[in-house]
């Protein structure tokens, strides 16, 4: 598994400390999943997990 980090607010996925789609600084290395969103309004997934911003998520972090 990668080194990265995963938001805990939006559950995007960073391998900096801050996560760059919603700035927040509530990273965790406790994740699990992982979805690429490309195309946000048209994805089902992204609109089950409220993702508004194309990237890489995680589909659980604790
Ligand atoms: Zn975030």
């Amino acid at each position: 598994m990668p080194r990265e980090y995963a938001c805990r607010k939006c559950k995007s996925l960073t391998s900096g400390k801050v996560c760059p789609v919603c700035g927040s600084t509530n990273l965790s290395t406790e994740w699990s999943g992982l979805v690429v969103v490309l195309n946000p309004e048209k994805s089902d997934v992204a609109r089950s997990l409220t993702i508004t911003k194309p990237g890489r998520y995680a589909l659980r972090v604790s």
